[in-house]
C-alpha cells in the first residue's frame, strides 16, 4: 500500500472510531429496520451458518445474525474503540458464544477457522459509492465466501448459493429545482439587517455550490421521475468495475420547469436467490419519497439553472470516477448535452429555427464550457452539516459541466419575442416572485 493510501485509510478509520458516527447510524431507523427485517425474515438462511460481518461497528448486524440462528458470526472492524464497545454490547445481550469480534481490516485477515456461508455488511456511502467500502466487501467475497465461484476467465458467475446482504444496489438520478439553497446564498447577505454583507460569501464553505450538497429534498422539488444510472449485483461486481462508471440518460420534460441540478439517491435489496425475487425482497431506500435516512440525498448543482420547456429532452451524461488522490472519493461529472427542443416550442419563427439547426455544428464549436469542482467534505456519517464544514481533508469531488443549452443562442432571460424566450422569462419572473428570501 502506498503512503498516501495508508494515510487516507488511517483518517477514514479514525473517523469511524468515534461513537457519534455510530450513534447516528443506530438512530437511522429505516436503515436498521431494513437490515433487521432482511435478516429476521430469512432465518432459514442464517440458521447454523457461519456469517462474516464486514465492518461490524457496534456489532448491531452481527447480533441480528446471531439472533437469527447463526452458529458463528465473525464481526470484523478496523476500529479498536468501537470493537471494544461491540464486545460489551454482545456480552450484554448474551451473544458472546456466537459472535467473535476481530479488530482488523478485513483485507489483513489471512483466513478464518471456518468457511464463510454468508456476508453481511453496511458499506454504502453518499450516492452509494462514496468511501469505496464496497471494495472491502468484494475482497471478502472473493477471499472468504465458501460458495463464491470464479470462472477461468476470472469473470464471476452469479451463484444461487451466494448470500450477501444486501445483494443488489441501485443508484438513481433525477433533476431538481432548488427552493432554498442557491436562492438563500444569492440574496440573504446582500441585505442583511440593512447591511451589505456579500463580501463574506467567499468565506462561507461551498457558497458557490461547486461542491455536492448532502441534504434532504422535498419530492415536490423533483421536476422529473428518476432514472436508474447504476446497478450493482453484489455477487458479481468486480473492484475494477468501480473505478469509472458512466451513464447517459434523457429526461423528457412533461411540464415546463427549472432545473437547478441533479439529485442522487440509492436503494438496496436483500435477496437470497434469483433475480425474479429481488423486487419482492426487503428494500432499504434513501429516496426523497420516503422517510429520510442519514444518507439524505446528494445534490449536484449546475453552474446556472436551466429552463427546459414542455416537450424538450434534456440529455445528461453522468460520470463517476474514483479520485486518484484518494480512492475513497469520486469525481462526479455531469454534462448536459444540447437540449433537444420539443416541437411545440419552436413554431413561432420557423426561419429562425431553421437557421439554428443548420448552425448547430458551428454553435457546438463555440459552446462555452463551464467546469466546476465539487466536494463533499466528510465521510458519509461524519455527519452534521457543521462537522462537514470542519473536515475539508476528506473530499469527494464532483464537476458539473453544463455543456451548452438554449442560453447559447439567446440570453436568459431574453426579451425577444421568440415563443421559447417569452415562456422562459415568464417562468423566471414567477419563480422569483415566489422565492424572495428575506
Ligand atoms: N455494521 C455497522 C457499522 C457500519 S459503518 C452498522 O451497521 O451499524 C462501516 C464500518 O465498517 C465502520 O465501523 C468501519 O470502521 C468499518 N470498515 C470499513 N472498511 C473496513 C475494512 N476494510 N475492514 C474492517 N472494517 C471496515
Amino acid at each position: 500500500m502506498d503512503s498516501r493510501r495508508t494515510s487516507n485509510d488511517q483518517r477514514y478509520f479514525e473517523s469511524y472510531d468515534n461513537f457519534q458516527v455510530h450513534e447516528l447510524m443506530l438512530r437511522d431507523r429505516p436503515r436498521v429496520t431494513a437490515y433487521h427485517d432482511a435478516i429476521m425474515n430469512n432465518k432459514h438462511l442464517f440458521e447454523n451458518k457461519i456469517v462474516l460481518d464486514v465492518g461490524s461497528g457496534t456489532g448491531i448486524l452481527s447480533m441480528f445474525a446471531a439472533k437469527a440462528g447463526a452458529k458463528l458470526v465473525y464481526a470484523v472492524d478496523a476500529c479498536p474503540t468501537i470493537c471494544g464497545l461491540a464486545k460489551e454490547l454482545i456480552q450484554n445481550n448474551g451473544l458472546q458464544d456466537h459472535i467473535q469480534v476481530i479488530n482488523k481490516r478485513v483485507e489483513d485477515i489471512e483466513k478464518f477457522d471456518h468457511n464463510i456461508d454468508i456476508i453481511i455488511s453496511e458499506w454504502m456511502g453518499f450516492y452509494l459509492f462514496h468511501e469505496s467500502m464496497l471494495e472491502s466487501v468484494i475482497y471478502a467475497r472473493d477471499h472468504f465466501l465458501h460458495s463464491s465461484l470464479q470462472n477461468d476467465d476470472n469473470t464471476p458467475e452469479p451463484s444461487e448459493s451466494i448470500v450477501i446482504f444486501p445483494s443488489h444496489a441501485y443508484l438513481y438520478c433525477a433533476p431538481f429545482v432548488d427552493q432554498h439553497i442557491r436562492i438563500e446564498l444569492n440574496t440573504m447577505w446582500d441585505d442583511y439587517f440593512g447591511l451589505n454583507m456579500s463580501p463574506i460569501l467567499p468565506h462561507i464553505k461551498n457558497s458557490d455550490l461547486s461542491e455536492c450538497v448532502v441534504e434532504t429534498i422535498e419530492p415536490s422539488q423533483l421536476v422529473h421521475d428518476s432514472q436508474l444510472i447504476q446497478s450493482i449485483d453484489l455477487r458479481t461486481i468486480r473492484i475494477d468495475d468501480l473505478r469509472s462508471m458512466r451513464s447517459m440518460c434523457e429526461f423528457e420534460i412533461d411540464n415546463t420547469c427549472i432545473i437547478s441540478g441533479f439529485c442522487f439517491w440509492f436503494d438496496c435489496y436483500f435477496s437470497s436467490n434469483n433475480n425474479s425475487s429481488i423486487l419482492r425482497s426487503t428494500r432499504l431506500t434513501t429516496s426523497p419519497h420516503t422517510s429520510p435516512t442519514h444518507w439524505k440525498q446528494t445534490l449536484v448543482f449546475l453552474p446556472e439553472d436551466i429552463y427546459p420547456l414542455k416537450g424538450d429532452i434534456v440529455p445528461v451524461n453522468i460520470k463517476l470516477k474514483q479520485s486518484s488522490e484518494n480512492r475513497r472519493h469520486y469525481n462526479l461529472t455531469i454534462s448536459i448535452k444540447k437540449i433537444k427542443e420539443g416541437a411545440n416550442n419552436n413554431n413561432i419563427d420557423d426561419n429562425e429555427n431553421e437557421e439554428e439547426s443548420s448552425t448547430t455544428t458551428e454553435s457546438n464549436k463555440k459552446k462555452r464550457r463551464r467546469r466546476r469542482s465539487s466536494t463533499i467534505s466528510s465521510d458519509k456519517r461524519t455527519v452534521s452539516e457543521n462537522q462537514q464544514m470542519d473536515t475539508a481533508s476528506d473530499t469527494t469531488s464532483s464537476e458539473s459541466d453544463n455543456d451548452g443549452n438554449e442560453s447559447d443562442e439567446h440570453p436568459i432571460p431574453c426579451s425577444c419575442d421568440r415563443n421559447r424566450c417569452i415562456l422562459i422569462k415568464t417562468i423566471i419572473e414567477k419563480y422569483d416572485a415566489e422565492n424572495i428570501v428575506e
